[in-house]
């Protein structure tokens, strides 16, 4: 090897070291890392949502079954009927799973934590399902199943999911509701997201 070309190699292992390029694994998560989401897809159908719609009660739609606003979005396969019970239901982005249980008012719930940065995060509920595929703790990635459509408790309902994204810290069977009174629609919104809109606007790259 010529001096020259000696002098070249060395800068070059320079801008390497100096960029990283030769350690990938500097690279890796470390263990407790916060593990940030990579965008949002829909929870039913493909990653689009295709094929299914809210059919059922809208985001802030008054609910006269609940006497409330609706937090959410409810997803059929339109003119399925019950036919939709079982499809699989998606994690919609990255996060950790905090609640996976049943409750009387909406049957198996489960609710994920997704972290938009370091310190923000938004939460996903999936609720009426039939199966539930993870439990709390799981950590999980966007598009893995976690369950399936159900009916609700005790086949309450006909089969669909009852979606929502909320913006705080709520349990898992929050309903915007205080002693029976309906919260107004906009402290509705100060709480919860409207779902297809934050998807729509925050589709992976
Ligand atoms: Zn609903």
């Amino acid at each position: 090897m010529t001096r020259k070309c000696c002098l070249l190699a060395l800068c070059l292992l320079t801008a390497l070291f100096s960029t990283g390029c030769l350690f990938p694994d500097q690279l890796t998560e470390e263990p407790g890392a916060v593990w940030l989401v990579d965008g949002f897809d829909f929870p039913v159908g493909d990653r689009d949502g295709r094929g299914w719609a809210v059919t059922g009660y809208a985001f802030l739609d008054w609910s006269s079954y609940s006497n409330s606003y609706h937090p959410g979005e409810d997803w059929n396969i339109p003119g399925a009927g019950n036919g939709d019970q079982g499809e699989t239901v998606y994690a919609v982005a990255n996060g950790e799973v905090v609640f996976s249980g049943w409750n009387t008012a909406m049957g198996n719930v489960i609710l994920i934590r997704h972290a938009i940065s370091e310190s923000a995060f938004i939460w996903s509920q999936y609720a009426h399902l039939d199966q539930r595929y993870v439990a709390k703790g799981d950590r999980i990635y966007r598009r893995q199943p976690i369950g399936t459509v159900g009916r609700g408790p005790n086949n309450a309902f006909a089969a669909h999911l009852h979606f929502e994204l909320r913006k705080a810290d709520l349990p898992a069977n929050a309903w915007p509701r205080t002693n029976g009174i309906a919260w107004s629609r906009s402290k509705v919104a100060d709480f919860w997201l409207n779902p297809s809109l934050f998807i729509k606007h925050n589709r992976p790259q």
